[in-house]
């Protein structure tokens, strides 16, 4: 059957969803692995009370199920495996979880990184603040979950590649808050993810991206700074630009706001590095918001205040309308002006098919790194206030 033509993909559509009801038909008549009760298993599932060990331990990390914070020992860090969704094999995706519980009682921060596979400078930040704790001098707790589209880390990808029905390759970061019962392994777990480790252990989160492949980015955050606590976070950082902006529905940071707890979309620059001209700004932030919160104590650091910080609440994508080898007439951080020639193109001759204006003043946020792009593929993001009533919009994620 055509994938191209409408019939096809509505067939396939149709195939997916009934796959996906008796999917949930079967669930509901028996408990599922996880030891979820029945009549929990097509709504919301039963929350864990407690940490539950598997009894396994992987390269003498325990091995849990769930996890409650409050199960744990004060004044010192934990290093964990958190099972994740059951693989063809047998075995699990698993996790790595450090928690730092500090002696005294407080605020519960999250950091999460992996959530796409390629974005390495974001477990490199989280490493970093980790190191910095001395849970005996803390009060409060900081969850790390370092690795959470493992399949997708392991092959240095944006997506989880899901071999459901052939490989498809899922963007985990459009299915939260998951399913654990959905029909397809990403959802399941980020359902996993999101019920057992996440929510029941976070005041606040920070959900830590780089721009995607053949993309490079200023140092900025996706935060929506209507709301006062995530706004108050934030402006924490030393950086360049804030996207003031909800984007899409699925991304971890929007249900973690749906579920009551203020989070974020930090951006380290570019995916399968290590920015080290970046990520001290990032784990600078991150300090000033466990400061911020009472969690450590000290004086606060630089914020953006100190870096000139430029808030947008829109962005203006130049696409390429060509195939062929891409020129940046901009960098990163540039000021630009309505009319201005951002980018050109040319074919395999050398002659130039395309010649790129940007149609707003604002703000370079981030720029294509690849020197080819087929037609449609973004080549700069300009970031830019704007009266335009709120829709979804593309960011450089
Ligand atoms: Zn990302």
């Amino acid at each position: 059957m055509s994938e191209e033509s409408g019939i096809g993909v509505d067939r396939r559509d149709f195939m997916i969803a009934a796959i996906a009801s008796a999917a949930i038909a079967a669930e509901a008549g028996a408990a599922n692995a996880q030891g979820t009760p029945p009549s929990f298993a097509s709504t919301a599932p039963a929350m864990p009370q407690g940490t539950v060990y598997t009894g396994d331990v992987i390269r003498g990390k325990k091995v849990i199920s769930a996890l409650d914070v409050n199960d744990l020992e004060s004044g010192r860090k934990h290093l964990l495996y958190f099972q994740g969704v059951q693989m063809v094999t047998g075995q699990h995706w698993y996790v790595s979880v450090i928690v730092a519980k500090g002696a005294q009682p407080g605020k519960r921060i999250a950091l999460v990184s992996g959530v796409h596979g390629d974005e390495i400078s974001p477990v490199h930040t989280i490493q970093a603040v980790m190191g910095q704790l001395d849970p005996a001098q803390m009060s409060g707790t900081v969850l790390a979950v370092l690795d959470v589209s493992r399949p997708a880390l392991e092959g240095m990808a944006r997506r989880w590649p899901n071999s459901g029905r052939g490989i498809d390759l899922i963007d985990i970061n459009r299915e939260w808050p998951g399913n654990e019962n959905g029909a397809g392994a990403p959802a399941r777990h980020a359902g996993l993810l999101f019920n057992r480790l996440l929510k029941p252990n976070a005041d606040y989160a920070l959900d830590f991206h780089t721009a995607a492949t053949g993309m490079d980015a200023t140092a900025f955050h996706l935060a929506r700074m209507d709301l006062p606590e995530v706004r108050a976070m934030a402006e924490l950082f030393p950086i360049d630009h804030i996207f003031d902006h909800p984007a899409y529905p699925g991304l971890l940071a929007n249900a973690l706001i749906a579920a009551g707890i203020p989070a974020f979309t930090p951006e380290i620059g570019a995916p399968r590095i290590l920015d080290h001209t970046l990520i001290p700004l990032f784990v600078e932030g991150t300090m000033n918001v466990l400061k911020h919160h009472g969690v450590v104590a000290g004086p606060m650091g630089r914020t953006g205040k100190d870096t000139g910080l430029f808030v947008g609440n829109d962005t203006h994508v130049v696409l390429a309308s060509q195939g062929g080898f891409v020129e940046l007439l901009v960098g990163l951080n540039d000021k630009v002006d309505a009319g201005q020639k951002v980018a050109l193109q040319r074919n395999a001759f050398g002659e130039v098919v395309a010649e790129y204006t940007c149609m707003v003043a604002g703000e370079v946020a981030a720029c294509r790194t690849d020197a080819t792009a087929e037609p449609g593929t973004p080549l700069v993001f300009i970031l830019f206030n704007s009266a335009r009533p709120e829709g979804i919009a593309t960011y450089p994620e």
